[in-house]
C-alpha cells in the first residue's frame, strides 16, 4: 500500500488545473514557477479581524513577512489596513515600499542592527526589543521621536529558547525605561512561541496582561501586549494524517530515508487560523478565572498578534515540470526542473508531505493498474537534493513535460531558502486574480 496525503479538496487549484494556465506559464516562463492567491490572503486577514471584533478585544493583526518575500501580500496589508511584522532593513524598507505605513509595523528578531533600529524609530515603528544591551543601544538613537518599544518576554515555557528577556531582566528593563521618561515609549510586552498550542499562548497572555499592569505602576504606557505568531495550518484531513502517521516507514522512502512523526509539521491541526485566535481568546489563562479577552478588556490591553504562515493557507503553490524518469528497484525518480530549494521543509531534516499533485495528458488505466511510485528529485548534482524522498503514488507513470503541482506552498516552502544554486534561476511568481464575476483568473508577475 502506497501512503498517500491529499490536501483538503480546493476548487480553485481544481480549476487551475484544468484551465490550461499552468501549461501555458510553465511554457511562457520556461521553468518552475510559483502561484499566489492573494484573495485567500485577504480572507484569512478578515477571519483574523473578525475573530477580534467577535471577542470584543481591540487589536491589530501583523503578517509575519518572513514567512512569504512576495509584494502582493504586502499590497494586500497596506490596502486594508493590516501591519506588518519586519525583522531586517530589507524587509522593512519593503513594506515602506508597498505603503504600509511606519506606525503599522513591528520590528522583531534578535539584536537588530543599528541601521534597522534607526529607520524603524524614525519610522515610528514598534519595536520589540530582545535583548538588555539592544534596549541601550535603542535609548542612544537620535531621532525626532521617542522609540516605541514592546519588551519581549523569554517563554518560561520553553526555557530552551534563545529569545526575550528574564524576569530578572525584564525589571531592570521597566526601571530603565521608567528612568528614561519621554526618550521612550514603553508600550507593552511580547511574546512569540513556537509550536501551535492556544493553551499556552492564553497563559502567556495572561502573564503579560499582568506585567503591563506592574509597568503602569512605573508610570509607562503599557497598554498593548503581542503574541507573535503560530497560528496553525490545516493542509490535509484528520483521518489520512493519522494513517499516515501509523504507517509511515523507512521502505516509504528514497534510499531507506527515515523521519519520525516528531519531525514533520503537524499537517493536521483540529482548531487552526483565525480559529486558533478564537481559541487564544477563550481560554482562561492558567486553567481558571476569566477568559483572556476578558482579562485584556478588563485592563485596557490591546491585543497585537503576527500570523505568518497561517495568512497565506492555501494562497500559492509550486510548479514544476518533469524532465526526466529512471526507474529503480520497485519505484521510479522523477527529475524537475528546479530544486528541494524551493521546499523549506526540506532543508530542515523534514519533508513537505502533501501529495503533488501530478498534471499530465496520459491517461490513468481505468482498470485499476497499480499506481506508479516515485520521489522528486531536483535537477542539481547533489545525491540529497530531493523534492520528496517520499515515494509518491503517481496514477501513471509521469513524462518529460508532465506538470508536477505542490499545493498549499505559500507559508514558509516556496522562497525561504530559494537560491539560484547551479545558476538555475529563482522561479518567478505569478499572481493569480479573479477579478470579475466570470471565474476567470487573470495573471501577473509579483514584481
Ligand atoms: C516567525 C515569527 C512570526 C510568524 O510565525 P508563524 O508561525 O508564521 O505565524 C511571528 N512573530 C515572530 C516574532 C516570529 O519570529
Amino acid at each position: 500500500m502506497a501512503l498517500t496525503l491529499p490536501v483538503h479538496p480546493d476548487p480553485i487549484d481544481d480549476g487551475l488545473r484544468t484551465s490550461g494556465l499552468l501549461k501555458e506559464l510553465a511554457h511562457g516562463l520556461g521553468g518552475p514557477f510559483h502561484y499566489l492567491l492573494p484573495h485567500r490572503f485577504d480572507t484569512s486577514l478578515a477571519a483574523f479581524h473578525s475573530a477580534l471584533a467577535d471577542a470584543g478585544v481591540e487589536g491589530r493583526v501583523y503578517y509575519g513577512k518572513k514567512a512569504n518575500k512576495a509584494a502582493v501580500f504586502i499590497d494586500r496589508c497596506a490596502a486594508l489596513g493590516g501591519g506588518v511584522d519586519v525583522a531586517s532593513l530589507g524587509e522593512l524598507r519593503e513594506a515602506l515600499g508597498h505603503g504600509v505605513r511606519g506606525e503599522d509595523l513591528v520590528v522583531t528578531g534578535p539584536a537588530k542592527a543599528d541601521a534597522l533600529l534607526r529607520v524603524a524609530a524614525q519610522q515610528g515603528a514598534l519595536i520589540a526589543v530582545d535583548a538588555l544591551d539592544e534596549l541601550d543601544r535603542v535609548l542612544t538613537l537620535t531621532v525626532h521621536r521617542p522609540p516605541r518599544v514592546l519588551l519581549r518576554v523569554h517563554p518560561p515555557a520553553q526555557p530552551e529558547s534563545r529569545f526575550g528577556l528574564n524576569d530578572e531582566d525584564l525589571d531592570e528593563a521597566m526601571r530603565g525605561c521608567a528612568q528614561a521618561g519621554d526618550r521612550i515609549r514603553m508600550e507593552g510586552f511580547s511574546f512569540h512561541l513556537s509550536g501551535y498550542d492556544p493553551q499556552q499562548r492564553a497563559d502567556l497572555a495572561g502573564d503579560l496582561v499582568d506585567l503591563c499592569l506592574k509597568a503602569r505602576v512605573l508610570g509607562l504606557q503599557a497598554d498593548r501586549i503581542s503574541i507573535g505568531g503560530g497560528f496553525a495550518v490545516d493542509y490535509v484531513p484528520k483521518d489520512a494524517w493519522e494513517t499516515f502517521q501509523q504507517e509511515q516507514h523507512p521502505g516509504d522512502y528514497h534510499a531507506g530515508k527515515t523521519f519520525t512523526n516528531s519531525d514533520f509539521y503537524p499537517y493536521h491541526s483540529p482548531v487552526a487560523g483565525a480559529d486558533a485566535l478564537r481559541a487564544v481568546l477563550t481560554a482562561r489563562p492558567s486553567g481558571n478565572g476569566p477568559s483572556l479577552a476578558e482579562q485584556l478588556r478588563q485592563a485596557g490591553v490591546m491585543l497585537l498578534l503576527e500570523p505568518g504562515r497561517a495568512l497565506l493557507d492555501r494562497a500559492g503553490a509550486s510548479v514544476f515540470t518533469v524532465q526526466g524518469v529512471k526507474d529503480r528497484d520497485g519505484y521510479g525518480i522523477v527529475t524537475v526542473d528546479g530544486t528541494s530549494l524551493s521546499l523549506s521543509e526540506q532543508w530542515f531534516n523534514s519533508e513537505y508531505l502533501p501529495d503533488p499533485r501530478l498534471l499530465t495528458d496520459r491517461i490513468a488505466d481505468p482498470h485499476g493498474a497499480m499506481p506508479y511510485r516515485a520521489c522528486v528529485a531536483g535537477a542539481s548534482c547533489l545525491d540529497s537534493d530531493l523534492l520528496t524522498w517520499r515515494k509518491i503514488a503517481f496514477p501513471v507513470r509521469p513524462q518529460a513535460g508532465d506538470l508536477l503541482v505542490y499545493p498549499n506552498t505559500a507559508g514558509y516552502q516556496m522562497d525561504s531558502n530559494e537560491s539560484s544554486f547551479h545558476e538555475l534561476p529563482l522561479p518567478p511568481k505569478v499572481v493569480i486574480d479573479y477579478p470579475d464575476d466570470t471565474g476567470r483568473p487573470r495573471w501577473r508577475l509579483d514584481r
